[in-house]
């Protein structure tokens, strides 16, 4: 039989390759509510508030206080590698953030209707814009896509709706709303135990309550004891740990022997971006399993700090799990500062049942 003739191979549309891009990035609400947190962070804002509507494929909504987005950024803000934050190919390593390069607003562009307010300190007012496929676009047929000046107070609103519109397999994908909100309440409450200094909030739309609200003032301890109660906050000692060797530092609040929970909860932030780790989840586990009775699993908080260098930013962005040099080296001295941690409070307490 004669070979078949080869097909002509064809570039895929540029709007099909952003939209495949975008929908690998961004698999859930979730994700883009993360990022959205971590651009209202990086701004400066002292004050974060998220509404929630459908589980946020319907709505996610976002309102800072920062130091807002410049009126002549506004144009490019949503095309794909438009940043503030790093200029040059070595700055990527030393930025101390992963993943996203100027992709997260592009990225939701594609898939979500996507609007934002915005104000500085030096604007007299603030401005809205809307934005389909990275570029600016009219809100309403026959007007402008250009910018409108609103009043407004400073910071930026970021709103988010019907995400996935345009991705009918993904948005079939999703089985339940409550299911999504619960990981949103997750994201939200692993950012607001983190940010010390920082309010957070985080409602259904119309709802008059919030279901995670904590105060600018509130101390790491009270922001978790605000979202994970009492029962687990009054268990935590706290944990250091730092080598310079190995280029790295960790603070945390970890459970004692005290308290064991069927699941481990791991907050887990690498240079100020919620990560998640098997490697770390599995040897923390591993640590506690001699102290806690059959079963039982621990709290832990762990925020550290590595020599950006050594952590491996150029991880494709669909892979939230982080890796960092010298990773087996540093879990040991957390694990053994854990260790320590643990067999110190056990003393105490056998000596003051003695006493
Ligand atoms: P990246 O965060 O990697 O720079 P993003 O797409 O998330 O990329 O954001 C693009 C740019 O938009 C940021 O670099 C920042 O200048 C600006 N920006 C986004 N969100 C905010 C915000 N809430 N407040 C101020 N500036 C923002
Ligand atoms: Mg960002």
């Amino acid at each position: 039989l004669p070979l078949p003739a080869p097909r002509r191979i064809r570039a895929l549309a540029q709007d099909v390759v952003n939209k495949i891009a975008a929908g690998e990035i961004i698999v859930a609400p979730e994700h883009a509510l993360k990022e959205l947190i971590e651009n209202a962070v990086d701004a400066g804002s002292t004050s974060l508030e998220v509404v929630v509507k459908d589980g946020g494929l319907k709505l996610l909504q976002i309102t800072d206080n920062g130091h807002g987005i410049d009126k002549e950024d506004l144009a490019i803000l949503c095309e794909r590698f438009t940043t503030s934050k790093l200029k040059a190919f070595e700055d990527l390593s030393s930025i101390g953030t992963y993943g996203f390069r100027g992709e997260a607003l592009a990225s939701i562009s594609h898939i979500a209707h996507l609007s934002v307010t915005t104000r500085t300190k030096e604007s007299s007012c603030a401005w809205r814009a809307h934005y389909s496929d990275g570029k600016l676009v009219s809100p309403k047929p026959g007007q402008s896509a250009e910018p409108k000046p609103i009043a407004g107070r400073g910071g930026t609103q970021i709103t988010v709706e019907d995400l996935f519109y345009n991705v009918p397999s993904r948005r079939r994908a999703f089985r339940s709303a409550s299911e999504e909100y619960a990981k949103i309440l997750d994201m939200v409450a692993r950012y607001a135990v983190h940010c010390a200094g920082v309010s957070f909030s985080c409602k259904k739309h119309g709802a008059s309550t919030a279901d995670i609200s904590v105060p600018t003032a509130a101390g790491t301890l009270d922001r978790i004891r605000q979202i994970h109660k009492a029962t687990v906050a009054n268990e935590l000692v706290t944990l250091n740990a730092e080598n310079e060797r190995w280029g790295f530092k960790c603070e945390g609040w970890i459970s004692s022997a005290n308290y064991s929970a069927k699941r481990t909860t791991l907050l887990l932030f690498i240079n100020h971006r919620s990560v998640e780790s098997s490697i770390i989840k599995k040897a923390v586990e591993q640590t506690y399993a001699t102290f806690l009775p059959k079963g039982g699993r621990p709290f832990v908080y762990l925020s550290l700090d590595i020599e950006p260098a050594r952590v491996d930013v150029n991880v494709h962005p669909t892979k939230r799990e982080v890796h960092f040099l010298n990773e087996d080296e540093i879990i040991a001295i957390i694990c053994d500062e854990i260790r320590n941690s643990l067999s110190k409070v056990d003393t105490s307490r056998s000596f003051m049942t003695q006493s």
